[in-house]
Order: structure tokens, then C-alpha cells, then sequence
């Protein structure tokens, strides 16, 4: 097992598979027009299985599809079968907006991927198109439907909660996943790259969540799990279990095996890091497996990345970065580097 110079190990990847978006979500791509990473730089799907194979090879075993819009990638479920393939990889999940789920459920499962996780913010359609710049509300519903029709167990539903945006939905969309047997999380606004928009005042803090969800529901109880982590599920006295992610008031990076690698092959260390390591050229040079393992594994074993801990700690906190910079380098985005 590889560890960083915070001796967390090696063990989840998060894989974009295309930094494009069929929505513009307020808190990730707020602005009218984005810089795209070239087309040509994109790894081909064998170029991405090759890459988590050797992951996996050095202690990867959680994989989870993302983006951009993962589904806008057509053949994403032929990735998802690739990776599927890997006896080492035991949990191999996607996060999706849900808009073309409908249409990709079946093809996805029958790849063999575990679990699916829909973001959703909103039950309301005039909310949402206001959020999201689109009309795609009924679609991302059919979309949830869809996945457990055909088999998906365990689904999530991640919602990013704003004050004064959607902080009065946190009982309905409880409600909603308690009715349809999903668990809900409650995802703090992050100051990530691409939130330009993001400010303190409003975010919606895990404090305040659990505050309103007490006042509607009574006791609230920490979920007790394996680890030293703060708790971030959540029991209501009647059993609902569901989680909150308090990346930005309460950051924990202590035991973050995360890092990510965007749909042009460039490995990220953290969320938050501001320069990824590039994969794709020596992948495209025709370095053996031994030359791409050793330069991952010299980049995670000088990790000592802990950028929401970091930002937590400033003084005064703004944007990430600024408009301007995202379109120098958008990679900087989190619509680029995934979720
Ligand atoms: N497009 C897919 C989706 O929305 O599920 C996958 C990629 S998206 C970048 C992954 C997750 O990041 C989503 O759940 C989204 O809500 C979350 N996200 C994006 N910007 C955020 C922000 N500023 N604060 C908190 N979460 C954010
Ligand atoms: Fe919204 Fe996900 Fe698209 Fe970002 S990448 S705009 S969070 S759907
Ligand atoms: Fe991991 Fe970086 Fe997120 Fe901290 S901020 S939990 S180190 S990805």
C-alpha cells in the first residue's frame, strides 16, 4: 500500500470522463461561456481503462465515474464494463446530474457498474431551471426511477444547499429520498474553482442543518462508523439515515485517499490543488507500465495536500479562483476535474 506524507493510502480515484455539461448549475458553471479542454487531448476509453488498471495495480479500489456530465460521454457504460472487468476494483460507482440517466440506466447496469449517485437540488421545476439554466427537472426524476427499475440498490441523492436558494427544501428532499428508499446528502456550497459566484454568507452550514432538521424531526443522532473522521451520517429518530458534507466549515483531510484524474489525463492530488500531474504524455509516448507507476507513485508519496483544511483556515475567504483564471487554465474547474 502507497502512502502520503500523511499516511493516507492510495485507494479511491475519481475518473472524469468529459468535462462538458448538458446544465449550468449556479454554484459550478455560473458563467455564459467556458474554455473546453481540446478534443484531442481527451483520453479514448482505452487510453482511461489503461491508466485505472495501473491504479489499481498500486492499491485503487474504488473508482467513481464523473465529470463535467459523466452520460454526455456516450460510451461511457462501454468504460464502465472496462473497468467493471478489474477483479481489484470492488466498488465501482458514477456520479451523475441524472438528465440522461433514463436513457443510460439499463446499459450501465448491465456493464456491472455498483452504485449511482444522482445530484439534485431541488423537487421544484421552476427552481431548478433557475438553478441550472435548463428545463430538465422531469428528466432527472425519470432518470432516478429508471436506475432502480433496473436494479440500482443503494442509490444517493447529493444535494448542494444555498442559502436563500434552496435551505427550505432540506425536509422535502428527505422526505422524497425516504419514499423512494434513497439516502440524501447534504452537500455544504464549496468554494471550489469555478464557483465564482461562492461567498460565506451563503453557505448553509452542517450546523444549520442539523439545527433545522432537529427542529422538524427531533434527536438527531451521529451514525457511529469505523475511522476517526467527525461523523457525516446522521440518524433521525425514526431510522433515516442520511449524511452531510461539510467540506467547507467543517473540513476533515486527514483521511482523504481521494484524487482525480480529468478526461485529458491529468492527476490531481486534491480538489483543490492547483497543479495536476500529466498522465496523458507519457501515455501517448509509449512509456511502459513501470514508467507510468513509478511517476504516480512518486506524486502520491510526496503528497501533503489538505486544500479544504487550508481554506478553512484563512482569514478572509473569496472565489477560488477568478473568472479570468478559470479560462486561462480549466482545469482549475470543478466541472473539469469532477466532483
Ligand atoms: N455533473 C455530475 C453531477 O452534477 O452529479 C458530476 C460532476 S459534479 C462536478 C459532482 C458534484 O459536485 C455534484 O454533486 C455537484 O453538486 C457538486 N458541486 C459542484 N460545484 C459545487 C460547489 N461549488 N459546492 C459544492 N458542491 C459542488
Ligand atoms: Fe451541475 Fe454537475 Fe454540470 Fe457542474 S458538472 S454544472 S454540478 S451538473
Ligand atoms: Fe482530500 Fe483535498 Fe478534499 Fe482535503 S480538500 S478532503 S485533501 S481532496
Amino acid at each position: 500500500m502507497f502512502l502520503d506524507l500523511l499516511s493516507r493510502p492510495l485507494r479511491s480515484l475519481r475518473l472524469s470522463v468529459t468535462d462538458r455539461c448538458n446544465l449550468r448549475c449556479q454554484y459550478c458553471m455560473p458563467e455564459e461561456e467556458y474554455v473546453w479542454l481540446p478534443r484531442k487531448d481527451i483520453l479514448t476509453l482505452e487510453e482511461a481503462s489503461r491508466l485505472v488498471d495501473i491504479f489499481a495495480e498500486l492499491g485503487v479500489s474504488k473508482v467513481r465515474l464523473t465529470g463535467g456530465e459523466p452520460l454526455v460521454r456516450r460510451d461511457v457504460a462501454v468504460l464502465a464494463g472496462m473497468i467493471a472487468r478489474n477483479p481489484r476494483i470492488e466498488d465501482l460507482a458514477i456520479t451523475t446530474n441524472g438528465v440522461l440517466l433514463a436513457e443510460a440506466a439499463q446499459a450501465l447496469y448491465d456493464a456491472g457498474l455498483h452504485r449511482v449517485t444522482v445530484s439534485l437540488d431541488t423537487l421544484r421545476p421552476d427552481r431548478f431551471r433557475a438553478l441550472t439554466r435548463r428545463d430538465s427537472h422531469e428528466k432527472v426524476l425519470n432518470g432516478i426511477k429508471a436506475a432502480q427499475q433496473v436494479g440500482f440498490k443503494g442509490l444517493k441523492i447529493d444535494s448542494v444547499i444555498m442559502r436563500g436558494v434552496n435551505e427550505d427544501e432540506l425536509v422535502d428532499l428527505l422526505e422524497f429520498c425516504k419514499q423512494i428508499g434513497a439516502e440524501v446528502r447534504f452537500i455544504e456550497y464549496m468554494d471550489v474553482g469555478g464557483a465564482t459566484l461562492w461567498s460565506m454568507d451563503k453557505v448553509f452550514s452542517r450546523a444549520e442543518i442539523l439545527e433545522a432538521l432537529t427542529r422538524q424531526y427531533g434527536r438527531i443522532e451521529p451514525v457511529v462508523e469505523a475511522g476517526w473522521a467527525p461523523a457525516d451520517r446522521f440518524v433521525l429518530p425514526d431510522g433515516t439515515v442520511f449524511g452531510i458534507i461539510a467540506s467547507t466549515t467543517t473540513p476533515f483531510c486527514r483521511t482523504c485517499d481521494r484524487s482525480r484524474l480529468t478526461a485529458d489525463g491529468t492527476w490531481y492530488l486534491c480538489l483543490y490543488a492547483q497543479r495536476g500531474i500529466d498522465l496523458r504524455t507519457p501515455l501517448r509516448a509509449g512509456a511502459s507500465k513501470a514508467e507510468l507507476m513509478s511517476t504516480i507513485v512518486s506524486g502520491w508519496t510526496g503528497r501533503s495536500d489538505r486544500g479544504a483544511e487550508e481554506r478553512h483556515e484563512l482569514r478572509f475567504r473569496d472565489a477560488l479562483v477568478s473568472a479570468e483564471g478559470l479560462r486561462q487554465d480549466p482545469h482549475l474547474e470543478m466541472h473539469t476535474r469532477g466532483g
